[in-house]
């Protein structure tokens, strides 16, 4: 077995606990922690690598109900989460032109254990990161990948320093970095969807509605969204999310922010006596596929396979979710020396995706989100399926809106099929 490769200097050997892995994951986020997480219980000797230093800041504050059993096997269990975390009973939609405002509930407010969780990313991301450690990762942090080859065995891995690591298999989860996608050229924007994120965090903003804190609400403008995301310490994290018709030439984000919010009048003379915590900060070009991998040796897991939109709150949960059957999948491919799992947790995501992927666009869709959301006539099934696939119940072909989006071919992967808009009629 290559113990090191031959262009790494001593110093480069020192760094590293061993000569040589079982599995390198590039991206110490919740993707990669967790899924190296899964990997060392399973005995794999994994090292992690992580560009940047925990905690450190991150957007994607939102959990589903349906990822929380990732996190309880992670040991992330209620008690933590309560600890530390905002509970979360549902998503709502506010429509501010007819003041409208519709519920989804995953559960009541009353209820002691809360379906899901808001939760500060610097702290939650920080936690992954430990439990890695506990379960036997080495974390490495300030180690910036420069290029990596999967599709050789062993797998090679070269720092930005220079130094180089090898291992039997590889696992990006760098997140928009889309470390494998983007050297293999494969990363296509998706330009129908939110272009541009702009976002900052409030104290104490006063509630409009009962139980305010204790749902996810989305403001619906003409040219976009806002999100207002209750976070422990009475914090509230408020981003406005704008289509490319929404951009105006010549405004700040502070200013693009403050246009936004003005569209929905309520919420705008709430903010007005409050300070932003923190500068506002911008987001864009974040929505994008990628072609499958094409290397033997390598998977995607997480924002690293693409990312569509955060209008549903699925980033993290894919990532979880990945993480959790993308572990047993890169197991069983090693220890039975064939891609064929590899492929199956591709198609498997990627049905999970499609069905995300269909109701994203129905939102940017305006009179089908009236329909989907708004619709006074909705029969109780099409709320229960709604209410369903926001919380994240995205494979459950019993449910009429998710069998409707159909399979995808086995040859789809991480990467977002083709789009097969509005195939339901609601
Ligand atoms: C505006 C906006 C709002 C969002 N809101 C939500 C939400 O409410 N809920 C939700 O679930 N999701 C949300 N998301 C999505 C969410 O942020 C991501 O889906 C989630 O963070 C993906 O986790 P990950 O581990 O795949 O990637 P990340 O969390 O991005 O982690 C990747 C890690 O890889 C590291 N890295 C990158 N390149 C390298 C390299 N070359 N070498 C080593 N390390 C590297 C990075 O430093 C990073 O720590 C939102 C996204 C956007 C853009």
């Amino acid at each position: 077995m290559v113990a090191i490769c031959s262009n790494a200097s001593e110093n480069a050997a020192m760094k590293f606990q061993h000569t040589h892995y079982n599995v390198i994951v590039i991206g110490g986020g919740p993707a990669g922690s967790a899924t190296g997480t899964f990997l060392a219980r399973r005995g794999y000797r994994v090292l992690i690598l992580e560009a940047l230093r925990h905690p450190r800041h991150h957007i994607g504050e939102s959990m589903l109900p349906a990822g929380m059993p990732v996190l309880a096997e992670l040991g992330l269990d209620m008690t933590v989460m309560l600890q530390h975390h905002q509970p979360k009973y549902g998503a709502r939609f506010f429509d501010p032109q007819s003041q409208r405002l519709e519920t989804f509930a995953f559960g009541l407010p009353s209820d002691p254990i809360p379906p899901a969780f808001n939760v500060r990313r610097e702290e939650f991301d920080t936690q992954l990161k430990y439990t890695a450690m506990s379960s036997g990762c080495e974390f490495m942090e300030d180690a910036p990948v420069a290029q990596a080859e999967a599709d050789r065995e062993p797998i090679r891995v070269t720092l930005a320093d220079g130094s180089c690591i090898t291992a039997d298999f590889l696992v990006d989860a760098s997140g928009a970095a889309a470390k494998l996608a983007r050297q293999q050229g494969s990363v296509e924007m998706l330009p129908d969807f939110g272009r541009l994120a702009i976002y900052t965090y409030f104290s104490g903003l006063p509630a409009a509605h009962p139980h305010e804190r204790a749902y996810l609400t989305m403001h619906l403008i003409e040219h976009g969204w806002i999100w207002l995301i209750p976070l422990p310490g009475d914090i509230t994290s408020v981003g406005v999310v704008l289509k490319k018709t929404g951009l105006r030439s010549g405004l700040n984000p502070e200013q693009q922010f403050a246009a936004a919010i003005e569209e929905s009048s309520t919420l705008a003379q709430r903010l007005k006596p409050l300070e932003a915590l923190q500068p506002y900060r911008a987001c864009a070009g974040y929505s994008y596929r990628c072609q499958p991998l094409t290397c033997r040796y390598g998977l995607t897991i997480g924002d690293a396979g693409g990312f569509l939109d955060p209008i549903f709150s699925s980033g993290v949960f894919l990532a979880l979710i990945g993480a959790q059957r993308g572990a047993q999948a890169v197991a069983e491919s090693l220890s039975g020396n064939s891609p064929e799992p590899l492929r199956q947790h591709r198609q498997y995501m990627a049905d999970g995706l499609r069905v995300f992927e269909s109701f994203v666009r129905r939102f940017y869709q305006r009179e089908l989100v009236r329909n989907l959301f708004f619709s006074r006539h909705q029969p109780p099934a099409m709320r229960s399926a709604v209410t369903a696939i926001l919380a994240g119940r995205v494979w459950d072909q019993t449910n009429p809106l998710v069998a409707a989006v159909g399979r995808s071919d086995g040859n789809t992967t991480p990467g977002i099929p083709a789009a097969t808009p509005t195939t339901v009629s609601t």
